[in-house]
């Protein structure tokens, strides 16, 4: 058995050791005095379990470097580990178990990830564990299920912050080394216990509200302290946990509350009870745009929702997965418009977010919201689209149909009754039934069992409301009209239709927009009568909302080749420059550049990057100075000119201070960066302009873009070197390896690469078999051919029917992209 078979926990295996046994209490014991030096690969790490048995036997998990010591009550027994469990025998009623370990630091993100930082050497540590790598840091029992009380007890160089989820109760020692012994825990899971420790900045505040008072910090980089503005974070942290106390009426219950910006993560952000860790991404070197800082509130909000649901109530397994993603997700957009200045947060999730649904959705791999998830692969894989952002969509429609205060109302009965304990999906919908009195299992059936979207279309002369799919939606048409070359919203109708065809009567208007405040959960079309005023007058619009439903009805018809990939360029050509609405503006200028390099059909995409090319050139020339839509344009510059040459001499002649930037517009390093990956792309610049740089930025950032930079050189030598290293080269950290992979396919430059494509189909599964999930992950998906038919990809998936189900999951969604794509490039033939 590999490790990796090993490391795969069933459900089945999982729920029958949770019945077996009843844990208490695990004390863990840390060792990272060393980590500061960079040849110390692993770090003593000893457990002491405490639980009761009715089994003999039972397995431990732990992957690290070795496990050195096993002692089940009081007797040394033979180490029986083979790279993920440890065998344990001789178990009696009640036990306690002693483990003592090495475990590996982490370059990949996931366990106990180590960093040193190039600017000032200091080294940061931190954790992140969902779903399963608590046991890369701990001897535990890795599922969520199983809740215990956690005493952590950490020893680390003296002066370094040593954070956990509870504070500290004791501090000992001096000279090199501290040890800090933290409060036992409440009772949680594994995968949301947390450490982190390092020189790191830390501001402080307070929470009051009646008698409660709850410590808050934040945390960065010291290198990153003149960036950090912890005031907005407080700001919006605050107006949560007001928010979050009135609706749930349960009172914060994790004690303090400490949110840390780390390095290198793997994803935004995860909601460890008291220490909520977050992508350094949301720490802005750079000027950041409303946008960024509203997907900064709505994750700060997103987290913060879990420290109830999720953390407080956790599913019984990662079936349930979505039950607090979706919540998570929609209180994230809710509480952003009742509580903080991010009133616009429906806009956003409207069009962006719900785009990932749809996305995701029509893959051949999708799946019902509740998801059958037989094991650890499967469950690190659904951490996607569905969960989340449709999760989140079909919770709000369960919103508009039980009422918000009936929603509320279950809710709070919910963390009452499961407070510290394991639910699932009946639990919830039990308490729902009993705050609303309405039946929601059909509800649940016709949303969270199927999977699919209706496509709505207005048929007959717009007498008939079609639908694909058939399902129950309460949903609103809203009529605008064309009046002085503005569309203005002149009436709307709402209603709810259920078949194939619903006759309609509606008011003459020139737009009809279809699915008008985003109640409901489908893809929209546009009559034609619609389409065209939309072409006129689309950025006339007087609601971002709306705006972001037309924009994201004309991508989804762009996407399934109905609406020309040239006319969907024009109407962005034509309004992009009037949207106001920053996130709207930053996604619909990413779906043209996406729209140019994979629908156009080949002999036209060259003459659409060029004209592409002075769209945005125009487009940062003529926008408002120092606006976010000056900075959106800049950013989108960098891609334009990374597939086309002719501004080549412009943008360089911008970073070398030759030629003014536009005014307003501050060259800051990430900025300096993108564009700089463009000249290096296309050639205009080489290796000693990237080190030179490199010098002016040798920061973390700066040296994973120098790292992208150097891979995209349009040189052939230099995309194989690079493609050994992304496969081959052990050392590469996650970053690295995902800045490498960007420099293989940077360009759009095939000619280049495509000699390796037999390579890719003969690597994976071996590379699946020997990485961790995250590496193998970004690999398989990241390095993927954009050939120019499917035979490559269909003669590995017949000759590979027994390869791991996540794996083949991975390459069947890359298929259908690429099947996608020369479809709908057809189409535009
Ligand atoms: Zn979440």
């Amino acid at each position: 058995m590999s490790t990796n078979l090993a490391a795969n926990l069933s459900r089945e295996e999982t729920a029958a050791r949770s019945a077996a046994i009843s844990l208490h209490s695990i004390r863990v014991e840390l060792d990272i005095t060393d980590a500061v030096n960079a040849e110390q690969t692993g770090f003593r790490t000893s457990t002491t379990l405490r639980f009761d048995a009715v089994t003999e036997d039972t397995w431990i998990d732990f992957i690290g470097e070795t496990v050195e010591r096993v002692i089940v009550n009081g007797a040394e027994q033979p180490v029986a580990w083979d790279g993920a469990r440890i065998r344990v025998a001789g178990l009696q009623a009640s036990n306690e178990i002693r483990i003592d370990a090495v475990g590996a630091y982490s370059r990949s993100g996931e366990g106990l990830h180590r960093f040193t930082d190039p600017v000032d050497g200091a080294t940061y540590l931190y954790t992140q564990y969902e779903p399963a790598d608590s046991r890369r840091v701990m001897a535990c029992f890795e599922q969520p299920d199983m809740k215990a009380e956690y005493t952590f007890v950490i020893t680390a160089p003296t002066g370094w912050h040593v954070l956990s989820n509870q504070s500290p109760v004791v501090t000992t020692g001096g000279g090199s080394a501290q040890t800090v012994e933290f409060a036992p825990t409440k009772r949680i899971s594994s995968y949301i216990t947390s450490v982190a420790a390092g020189p790191y900045h830390r501001v402080s505040d307070t929470w009051t509200k009646g008698e409660q008072r709850v410590q808050l910090g934040a945390f960065c980089r010291a290198s990153l302290a003149e960036h950090f503005d912890h005031k907005e974070i407080f700001e919006v942290t605050r107006q949560g946990l007001d928010f979050f106390d009135e609706a749930f009426d349960f009172a914060y219950p994790w004690g303090k509350y400490d949110q840390i910006f780390v390095p290198e993560y793997n994803l935004g952000a995860m909601e460890n009870p008291g220490l909520v860790t977050f992508t350094e991404a949301y720490v802005f070197r750079g000027a950041a745009t409303e946008a960024q800082r509203e997907g900064r509130a709505n994750t700060i909000l997103h987290e913060m929702a879990h420290m109830w649901f999720g953390d407080l109530v956790t599913m019984t397994w990662w079936d349930d997965l979505w039950l607090k993603e979706s919540f998570a997700d929609y209180m994230g957009s809710h509480a952003s418009a009742a509580a903080t200045r991010f009133t616009d947060a429906w806009a956003s999730f409207a069009n962006r977010r719900k785009a990932w649904a749809y996305e995701q959705d029509q893959l051949p791999t999708t799946h019902p919201i509740v998801a059958d998830i037989p094991d650890l692969e499967a469950a690190k894989l659904n951490f996607d689209g569905i969960t989340y952002a449709k999760g989140a969509s079909v919770l709000k429609q369960l919103v508009a149909f039980v009422g918000e205060e009936a929603f509320f109302a279950g809710a709070r009965a919910y963390f009452r009754d499961h407070a510290y304990g394991n639910t699932t999906l009946d639990d919830l919908l039990v308490a729902l039934e009993a705050s609303s009195g309405r039946d929601v299992r059909a509800w649940s059936t016709a949303w969270l069992e199927t999977t699919g979207m209706s496509t709505l279309t207005l048929e007959d002369d717009r007498t008939v409301l079609a639908q694909t799919d058939p399902r129950p939606h309460r949903l609103r048409i809203g009529a605008f009209a064309l009046s002085d070359g503005v569309l203005v919203r002149r009436d709307s109708v709402e209603l709810d239709i259920q078949d194939e065809r619903t006759p309609v009567d509606l008011p003459d208007a020139d737009l009809l927009l279809v699915n008008d405040g985003d109640l409901t959960y489908a893809k929209a079309r546009l009559d034609e009568r619609s389409l065209k005023a939309v072409e006129r007058a689309l950025s006339t619009i007087d609601d971002a909302l709306a705006r972001g439903l037309v924009w994201s009805s004309l991508w989804n018809a762009t996407r399934d080749g109905e609406l020309p990939a040239l006319r969907y360029l024009e109407i962005v050509r034509r309004h992009a420059p009037a949207e106001s609405h920053v996130g709207i503006l930053a996604g619909t200028l990413a779906n043209a550049a996406f729209t140019i390099e994979h629908y156009l059909s080949d002999d036209v995409r060259d003459e659409a990057r060029a004209m592409w090319l002075e769209t945005v050139w125009e487009g940062l020339v003529q926008a408002e100075a120092g606006s976010g839509s000056q900075l959106s344009w800049a950013r989108a510059l960098g891609h334009a000119a990374s597939v086309a040459d002719a501004r080549s001499g412009d943008i360089a002649a911008m970073l070398d201070g030759t030629a003014p930037a536009p005014e307003g517009l501050g060259l800051d390093a990430d900025l300096r960066w993108i564009w700089v990956q463009a000249l290096a792309a296309v050639g205009t610049w080489g290796k000693d302009r990237i080190r030179e740089e490199l010098s002016r930025d040798d920061t973390m950032s700066g040296r994973t873009a120098a790292v992208e930079a150097l891979a995209s050189r349009p040189k052939p030598r230099v995309r194989e070197e690079a493609w050994r290293a992304a496969w081959e080269d052990e050392s590469l950290t996650n970053d690295h390896l995902g800045a490498t992979i960007a420099g293989v396919r940077a360009g759009g430059r095939r000619d280049l690469i495509e000699r390796f494509d037999t390579d890719y189909f003969e690597r994976i599964l071996p590379v699946w078999q020997t990485r961790s999930i995250e590496i193998a992950r970004r690999l398989v998906r990241g390095l993927f051919p954009a050939t120019p038919t499917l035979d490559a990809v269909d003669a590995w998936l017949a000759g590979n029917a027994d390869a791991p189900g996540s794996l083949r999951r991975i390459v069947i969604e890359q298929r259908d992209h690429l099947a996608r794509d020369l479809n709908v490039r057809a189409k535009n033939l």
